[in-house]
């Protein structure tokens, strides 16, 4: 078990919500009779228990479409935003594979996507990993160029998990749909956090998942664009109706109650959380970049994610400062990728030296962080970095 902050020890500062988010005390409210009373199946209505579970999903459904502007028909609920990724990648490509057999996505994708894309090379499938610039971001014009009479899907995330790049998604958008091609996109940095509009977007399937957003974790949910004709996807599991078909199993009723509480408070309060985050993040950049003038911060300087700041201190290693920053919680890199001392595939994708990629951490901002925490979080940093080089004081 790691340590737990002792009685009379101050609460480490948590500045990894990109990693993951508190549940919302509204939230665990709106789930908790769902885990005690209201504990029907949804899948049986012929009874008060089941009806009234299947009224709240249907409730949870219109909170999260809302969100999206999106109708509640186009929502599947999954297991979290690596079901919804492998659903839409493996689900349209396998069931596309009469049509053609190619697919684009980008080589900063969270694994989520470039696995199942790196399976279905091995089914036969061809797949462009396009690369990206010194900001994370893809051009859309690569992605038009990469296109050929074969390709059924393109995949691009809206916002970069490691750095905060935002790409370009409705431009990209705009090239699948001249050609008739899937667009999917993996937003699970993203919703919650700004505004999202399916239709101004033009995507045909987007993935989010609901601890991101102070939601529950192991739920997240898939959506897919209701057209003529369907958009057809091959089922991952088999053996129940539940979804359509799509996504069987019996609903985690409480936890989509929690996602649709999510959504409905991200809604509520987008402008607000994004004004807040962002100005803590600006903050922290700030503070950090007037006592550690040497720290380089990675991605896109403007067309950013409000909380997200990936920062590399060059000569030091991200591992040493995790162990010695023992205050505050940060990202090391990808945070589902942790655990290998590789440099992270983001920034070496990005053109990052290795020194420089094996030094970067990541901070993610969030709606219960304060102006105080941020100002100690840059105190606890420095003087974390002042005992790993304590012979280059200066350099800091
Ligand atoms: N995509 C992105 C961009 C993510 O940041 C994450 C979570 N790290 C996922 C997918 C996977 O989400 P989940 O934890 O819900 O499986």
């Amino acid at each position: 078990m790691p340590n737990l902050p002792r009685l009379n020890q101050a609460a480490p500062i948590y500045l990894d919500n990109a990693a993951s988010t508190q549940l919302d005390p509204s939230v665990l409210a709106a789930m908790a009779p769902f885990l005690d009373v209201h504990f029907g199946n949804p899948s049986n209505p012929s009874h008060d228990f089941g009806a009234y579970a299947a009224d709240a999903v249907e409730g949870a459904r219109e909170k999260v479409a809302l969100l999206l502007s999106a109708r509640s028909e186009e929502i599947v609920f999954t297991s979290g935003a690596t079901e919804s990724n492998n659903l839409a990648i493996l689900g349209t490509a396998r069931a596309a594979r009469v049509r053609g057999n190619h697919i684009v996505t980008i080589v900063t994708e969270h694994k989520s996507v470039l696995a199942p894309c790196q399976h279905l090379e091995r089914e036969g499938f061809q797949v462009t990993f396009l690369p990206v610039d010194k900001y994370g971001a893809v051009r859309p014009g690569a992605v038009r160029d990469a296109i050929t009479p074969q390709t059924i899907l393109v995949s691009v995330m809206l916002a970069n998990n490691e750095v905060g790049t935002l790409q370009r998604v409705a431009e990209i958008a705009g090239h699948c749909i001249a050609r008739d091609i899937l667009i999917h996109t993996d937003a699970t940095q993203a919703v919650g956090k700004l505004p999202i509009d399916v239709d101004a977007l033009g995507v045909d399937l987007l993935s989010a998942s609901a601890h991101k957003l102070y939601g529950p974790k192991g739920t997240g949910l898939l959506y897919i664009r209701r057209r003529s004709p369907r958009i057809r996807l091959e089922p991952l599991f088999f053996g129940g109706g539940q979804e359509g078909g799509i996504r069987p199993g019996t609903l985690a009723v409480a936890n989509i109650v929690g996602l649709g509480a999510a959504c409905e408070l991200a809604g509520e309060r987008l402008e607000a959380d994004a004004g807040l985050v962002s100005s803590l993040r600006d903050r922290l950049q700030d503070r950090i970049a007037r006592v550690i003038p040497n720290a380089v911060v990675n991605g896109h300087p403007d067309e950013r994610l409000p909380g997200l700041l990936s920062v590399s201190f060059p000569g030091v290693d991200g591992e040493a400062l995790a162990l010695t920053l023992a205050g505050v919680a940060f990202g090391r890199g990808a945070s589902c990728s942790a655990g290998t001392d590789q440099p992270s595939h983001v920034l070496t994708a990005m053109g990052l030296e290795h020194e420089r990629a094996v030094g970067t951490i990541r901070f993610g901002v969030g709606r219960f962080n304060t102006p105080a925490e941020i100002d100690r979080a840059v105190v606890l940093l420095h003087e974390a970095l002042c005992r790993l080089l304590p012979t280059n004081r200066t350099a800091l």
